[in-house]
This record gives C-alpha cells, structure tokens and sequence, in this order.
C-alpha cells in the first residue's frame, strides 16, 4: 500500500529551499517534537538527514505501506502573488520533495505544494508535473486563500489536465499558527470539483473540534455529488477527529471514496479499536500497520492512492 498523507519535515539550509519562521522554531511543541525524536535543530543537515533516515526505518518496519507520498507545504502570498515570508510559517520547498522523491523512487512520491494564489502558479505546476510529482497538497487555513474562490480555476483546469489530485486539508488547523478556518470548509472545494480535478479531503473533512462533527453531512453530500470526490483517512485516530472515524463504521457507502493515509509523523493511537484487538494493535510499532489496523477492525476498507494515479 502507499500512505498518500506523509509530511516532508526540513529546516533549512544553504540549498533545499525551505524556510521556518523564528517564531515557529521557538514554539514549545517544535522544540519538544525536536527533543523526543532526537533531533538537533542546531544542525539543519545532520536534523534532515536523521528525519530520511528515520522515514526508511519506519517503511522497514511496516508490513503493509512500501511507499510514501511525502507533502511540501507552499507559503502565504501577497494580492500580488508575491511570496509573503513574513506571513509564512513554514515551507518545505517542492524541490526537496521532488529531490528526496528522485532519490528513492521505490520509498517515495512527490506530494508537492503549490498555494494557487502565486504568480507563478501555473508555471510551477507545469515543472512540478514534469519531474513526476503525483500529488499537490494545499492547506488553505494557513496560506491564507479561499479554494472556492473563481479565480482558481486555471490552475484546477491544469490540474486536472495533468491528471494530477489534489489534497487539500479540511476542518480546524492547530499546528500552524491559527488563520481564518472556515477556509478549511470540504464545500470550499467545489469549485476545483467543478472543473474535474480528483479532489481529494484530508482527515476526511472532519473538522477538528471533536464534538459535534458538523462536516460529516457534507461529506455525504458531496460524494453523492461529485464522483472525483475522495477523503483521506489521515490523523482519523486523534481525539479531535475520531468521532467521524466511527460515523464512517456505520457508513460503508462511502469506503469506496476513502484513501489510506497516516499524516505521519502525527500519532496513530491503537483506541479507536477499542474491543476488537486494541491490546494487540497497541503493540505494533509501525504507524503506518497500526492505523491500516484500527481501520481494519472497524470493518473500514479503503482505496489505495495508486488507484486514483498511475504511477510509475
Ligand atoms: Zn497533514
């Protein structure tokens, strides 16, 4: 199986590109993440290297996922389309995915990102196309434009012209600093819809806040609508968003529109699974098997990304 839902980390350094905002690297939950996993953010090569390595001993390791669509993230950018770093929290560049992607073709896809809003858009796809990305990611809460918006459907036309999807977070988001969430809404996401790109909804349009779950009803909605409508089931075990793990128990109508994903490195927690081999699950090290696990016992099937793109 891939796991289509990975994030790419990097601090950056003379040459990858990326950037971290020194308000973000002073955050207590970067420094902590930093300090569990071993990492040394001092020292940005040795810190990305350790996070590849860390990235192959978890494929080692896993029974079930042989490959991974790692995620850029693009920045925010100005109404002229202009990169806004001072807005910009953090941005792993689509030429380190595309460069790590190069490198262990057999591991990894490239899951690039591109905010639509950027000048350059079009021609950013166009390249990203070409050296074989098989995925664009976006998170509109965070770089800060509406996917609703009309004005994007060039880039949604070329889109779905290269036949490339596109995975767009959904509901709160809490790890980059808060923006205007309803930009997060899986309705913004018609208009990309429209112009038949394959959309697919990250965390399965659940929004984040635990109870209630306002976008499950939408979900529903627009599967019935849109036949290039998919969901991932990444980060489906975190508190705040298993609530519509279980509403998707008891909704095997839409198993066919979900796609395996993680959202690696967030946990996968073993609970969900509650009475049906929690205990057993609990003990497999692999991320990845645990959560290919818990959908299991709930009796959740799912697609795998490699039905949605041919790759190579
Ligand atoms: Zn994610």
């Amino acid at each position: 199986m891939i796991d289509c839902h990975v994030h790419l980390i990097a601090l950056p350094d003379s040459s990858n590109g990326c950037y971290v905002s020194p308000r973000m690297l002073r955050r207590l939950f970067v420094r902590i993440l930093a300090w569990i996993r071993g990492f040394d953010l001092s020292n940005p090569a040795a810190a990305n290297f350790a996070y590849l390595d860390l990235l192959f001993r978890e494929l080692d390791r896993s029974r079930k996922v042989k490959r991974l669509v790692l995620l850029a993230m693009d920045g925010v950018y100005d109404p002229s389309g202009g990169l806004d770093i001072s807005k910009t929290d953090f941005l792993l560049s689509n030429d380190y995915v595309l460069q790590v992607a190069r490198y262990a073709p057999g591991s990894f896809l490239a899951g690039v990102s591109i905010n639509p809003q950027r000048r350059d858009a079009l021609a950013e796809l166009d390249r990203c196309a070409e050296q074989g990305a098989v995925l664009v990611k976006i998170l509109p809460n965070a770089q800060c434009f509406d996917p609703f918006d009309p004005r994007y459907r060039p880039f949604y036309k070329a889109l779905a012209r290269h036949g490339i999807p596109l995975l767009s977070h959904t509901g709160y988001e809490f790890s980059l600093i808060g923006k205007d969430q309803s930009a997060g809404e899986p309705a913004r996401l018609r208009t990309a819809l429209e112009e038949g790109v394959t959309v697919i909804a990250a965390h399965a349009c659940s929004y984040g806040l635990g109870f209630p779950e306002p976008n499950f009803k939408t979900f529903q909605e627009m599967a019935l609508r849109y036949p290039n409508f998919y969901a991932d089931t990444s980060a489906l075990t975190l508190p705040n968003r298993v609530r519509t793990l279980f509403l998707l128990r008891r909704h095997p109508d839409l198993h066919d529109r979900l796609i395996f994903g993680t959202d690696y490195p967030l946990p996968v927690l073993s609970y969900p699974a509650l009475g049906s081999g929690y205990r057993k699950i609990a003990r497999v090290v692999s991320p990845f098997d645990r959560q290919a696990l818990v959908l299991e016992s709930l009796g959740i099937q799912c697609r795998d990304f490699s039905s949605l793109k041919k790759l190579n």
